[in-house]
């Protein structure tokens, strides 16, 4: 099936160096190292061609993106080509100097990553030595400098307790977003599963929690909200849909439907360096395997839901049933779907192993 239209969003990964060591970190459990990583001069160009195709904002993500020198030129060649561009960072080791010559670059938003609401689970989480205490520097410096803030709060068994307090550390940063992101089970964080997964009675108190303040802070703070898959009825259309707005550069220049894609076995990448972004995007076999409704199996082949979700997530699928061609096991409707639910009933009621902490 051909691309529906160009491109909204791109997710580039810059680098997987990051500072941080999170056990629910999305990026793959084999970290690209740093002489891989794409040159500047490929970045610009890839990000050039971007411009040119339509895509409207860009996503710098890592790993940690400001561990790039050349960061400032990266943003500067995207805002030049009027291209929306968001920085997704730990917000360590950055200063106020750096931050300002990133917005003097052009950057028009950051999203700055919070472990915990405390020190003490921002530094189990993220093992960075003050992480806390530099994070909430950031943030000042952020909203000083006058760019948009959104605090993304990525929630699991050691921090949903703090749900409530992440939406008042948010208030007191002057954050304009804030994101409850329960953790997907990708990477890393697939890895550290069974100490990670939430009880079901906590799930259910932070949904109350994030309904309450949404209705009550309409107006002052935008609250994301995104749902546990492990206690889901139904599953999200991950990206907006295989390959069909938006798509993800990995830090050695492949371009994948989605970050947690090379997870599924058999599918082939293209990578920058070998291909114009434009035909990768109308013809990569990775993107055209489940774009559109054509490689669906049942229930969602005739289901009446199939265009709000898409069938949900196809790396999920693989991981639970084998089969990326499946039903997600988040669907209530998918035979796989107790599995779900039964991992982390089971994972909850237990004590939670210790993480295996990110290193490349
Ligand atoms: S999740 Fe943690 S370890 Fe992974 S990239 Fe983000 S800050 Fe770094
Ligand atoms: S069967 Fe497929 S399309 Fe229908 S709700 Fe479940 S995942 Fe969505």
């Amino acid at each position: 099936m051909a691309a529906p239209g160009p491109p909204i969003g791109i997710l580039a990964e810059l680098t997987h160096r990051c500072p941080l060591q999170c056990p629910y970190c999305s990026n793959p459990v084999a970290l690209l190292k740093a002489n891989t990583e794409l040159s500047t001069e490929t970045w610009v160009d890839v990000f050039t061609q971007a411009a040119d195709l339509g895509v409207l904002q860009v996503h710098m993500s890592g790993g940690e993106p400001t561990l790039r020198r050349d960061l400032e030129e990266l943003v500067r060649t995207l805002s030049e080509r009027r291209v929306y561009t968001n920085l997704i960072t730990a917000g360590v080791n950055l200063s106020l100097e750096r931050l300002s010559k990133l917005k003097e670059a052009g950057l028009d938003h950051v999203q700055l990553s919070v472990q915990g609401t405390t020190a003490e689970v921002t530094e189990l989480i993220g093992k960075h030595k003050n992480g806390f205490a530099e994070k909430m520097q950031t943030a000042k410096h952020v909203r000083a400098l006058g760019l948009p803030l959104t605090v993304n709060a990525p929630i699991h068994r050691h921090n949903i307790h703090q749900v409530a307090d992440f939406i008042e550390l948010a208030l007191s940063l002057d954050a304009d977003r804030l994101e409850i992101a329960n953790v997907q089970y990708y990477g890393w964080a697939y890895l550290n599963r069974a100490a990670l997964l939430p009880a079901l009675k906590d799930v259910e108190r932070q949904v109350e929690i994030v309904e309450n303040a949404r209705e009550r802070l309409k107006g002052v703070l935008n609250i994301d909200f995104v749902t546990p898959d492990y206690y889901a009825d139904y599953p999200k259309p991950c990206m907006g849909g295989w390959a069909q707005d938006a798509f993800v550069i990995v830090p050695d220049g492949k371009v994948l439907p989605c970050h947690a894609a090379q997870t599924i076995t058999g599918l082939r990448f293209d990578r920058v360096v070998e291909k114009p972004l434009a035909e990768i995007w109308e013809a990569s076999a990775a993107f055209e395997k489940y774009r559109g409704f054509e490689w669906m199996t049942e229930p969602c082949k005739s289901c009446p839901r199939r265009e709000l979700d898409r069938g949900g997530c196809r790396c999920q699928a693989f991981a639970v049933t084998g089969d990326a061609a499946q039903t997600d096991p988040a669907c209530i409707l998918s035979p796989h779907h107790d599995k779900l639910r039964n991992v982390a009933e089971t994972a909850s009621a237990n004590t939670p192993d210790a993480f295996s902490y990110r290193r490349i």
